[in-house]
């Protein structure tokens, strides 16, 4: 793979969508993990476009990901905050940005992130649904009280 230059990635910059979200002001090279935290796969519906590494001013670089026809409630923006806290949400009606708005960090964290003990109830075959307190040390599990405090991404569903 090779690295696209700034001025391939300004064409996809500019590509207008008719409705849906861009997702603005991405951490560099956490793109992928944005849409891994929005638990979208190859089987969702949404049309995906992605730009890494886009020149930014303000970021030096930046990734920009923008959903088709798809709106983020405010549950799923506020789980991009906890891999990229800078990012920000453009909803788009009819080619017109017609919200904007930051990402905030969520207190409450629940079933996107596997807890990583394997004793936990939430890894057993009970219906139980993991439930992570976001503490300034890290993720707390509330069932275990086990603690991620790095490569939160791993841990994603
Ligand atoms: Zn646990």
């Amino acid at each position: 793979m090779k690295n696209a230059d700034s001025a391939d990635n300004e064409g996809l910059l500019v590509r207008r969508i008719k409705n849906g979200t861009v997702i603005d002001h991405i951490d560099g090279g956490e793109a992928l993990n944005v849409v891994k935290i929005l638990g979208i796969t190859g089987t969702t519906q949404e049309a995906l476009s992605i730009a890494t590494n886009v020149q930014s001013r303000h970021m030096g670089r930046k990734d920009i990901v923008k959903l088709t026809n798809r709106e983020l409630s405010k549950e799923e923006v506020d789980r991009i905050a906890l891999i990229s806290p800078r990012a920000t949400i453009n909803i788009i009606r009819n080619f017109k940005v017609f919200e904007k708005k930051g990402v905030e960090i969520p207190t409450l964290i629940e079933g996107i992130v596997r807890c990583p003990n394997p004793g936990c109830i939430s890894n057993t075959n009970e219906p139980i649904t993991s439930k992570f307190d976001v503490l300034p040390k890290g993720l707390h599990c509330r069932y275990c009280d086990w603690v991620i405090t790095k490569d939160l991404t791993s841990h994603i569903l």
